[in-house]
């Protein structure tokens, strides 16, 4: 891939190289039968000289000037997807949620209750709370209070009682009793952000879906797969740039990275398997 980055900034090089008359490797015929044949030699030659010092300098990382110039054209390039899952996948395995789940349902109030919640408490919770709960009735018809109690751990319990009870009675008008398997549709029942449609959807369904979270906003506008803040201008990014089937497995990876490795205050750039595909790191940046 950098190679292939490399070779569309050297013909560049390689005419500026010609307009001056640089004549390396071999003088120029200026005239006569093989003037032509000639220079079109020389720029070829020069073309693969190039091609190879650019391609070291791509590698040696030491190097800061070059950087520099690298980082703007690869801001203007497409940035290799299959490379960059690849990398994440190396550093985090297969793409994976952290919340546990057996059916839709358990998902929606999983992703309800991961607000400002760690996954890990969340799934201490659910684990009794998916035995007692089984249906989008026995929320429907929970007490209030004893809901609150058996989420308390949580995190703003009340807030997201009301919010799981409200859920239920809208998927069983609204949806005749089955969480949607459409974003858009579900993204329109209250409660549910177009982050936690996408989630669900993709997650309990297996359809495609671009999961717009704090780390996405983050880790993509590092990498430089967005310039966005916006997540829905985010969403049509990716969906522009990234193939469908790639969509969960990317959203999901670099979750994971945001969380254990490019994370917002100190993200751990040495160590990240991305770097040479990411503008923070080529831009100059060493955080650690
Ligand atoms: S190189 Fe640093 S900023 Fe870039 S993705 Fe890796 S950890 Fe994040």
């Amino acid at each position: 891939m950098q190679m292939f980055q490399c070779s569309l900034l050297s013909p560049f090089l390689s005419y500026s190289l010609y307009l001056y008359n640089i004549e390396y490797p071999m003088p120029l015929p200026n005239s006569g039968r093989y003037m032509w044949r000639g220079r079109l030699v020389f720029v070829i030659l020069q073309y693969i000289h190039t091609l190879i010092i650019l391609d070291f300098l791509v590698e040696y990382e030491g190097c800061k000037w070059y950087k520099k110039i690298y980082s703007v054209t690869q801001q203007q390039m497409k940035k290799d997807i299959d490379s960059i899952i690849g990398k994440l996948k190396g550093m985090h395995g297969q793409p994976r949620c952290e919340l546990n789940f057996s059916n839709p349902l358990e998902l929606v109030v999983a992703v309800v209750l991961s607000a400002q919640c760690t996954d890990e408490r969340v799934n201490r919770v659910t684990e009794g709370l998916f035995k007692k709960y089984r249906t989008l009735k026995d929320y429907i018809d929970a007490a209030p209070e004893e809901l609150e109690e058996d989420i308390r751990p949580t995190g703003f319990y009340r807030n997201k009682a009301k919010s799981i009870k409200n859920i239920a009675a809208e998927i069983t008008q609204r949806f005749k009793g089955k969480v949607p398997d459409d974003i858009d549709a579900f993204a329109t029942v209250k409660g549910i952000g177009r982050k936690s449609a996408n989630m669900i959807v993709g997650l309990a369904y297996n359809k495609p879906a671009v999961i717009v979270d704090t780390h996405m906003i983050r880790v993509l506008n590092r990498i430089g797969l967005t310039k966005n803040e916006d997540p829905e201008k985010i969403e049509l990014d990716i969906k522009k740039t990234v193939p469908e089937a790639m969509w969960t497995a990317l959203s999901l990876l670099v979750i994971l990275h945001g969380r254990y490795i490019c994370k917002a205050k100190k993200p751990e750039c040495p160590k990240c398997l991305v770097k040479n595909d990411c503008d923070y790191w080529s831009g100059g940046k060493r955080d650690v």
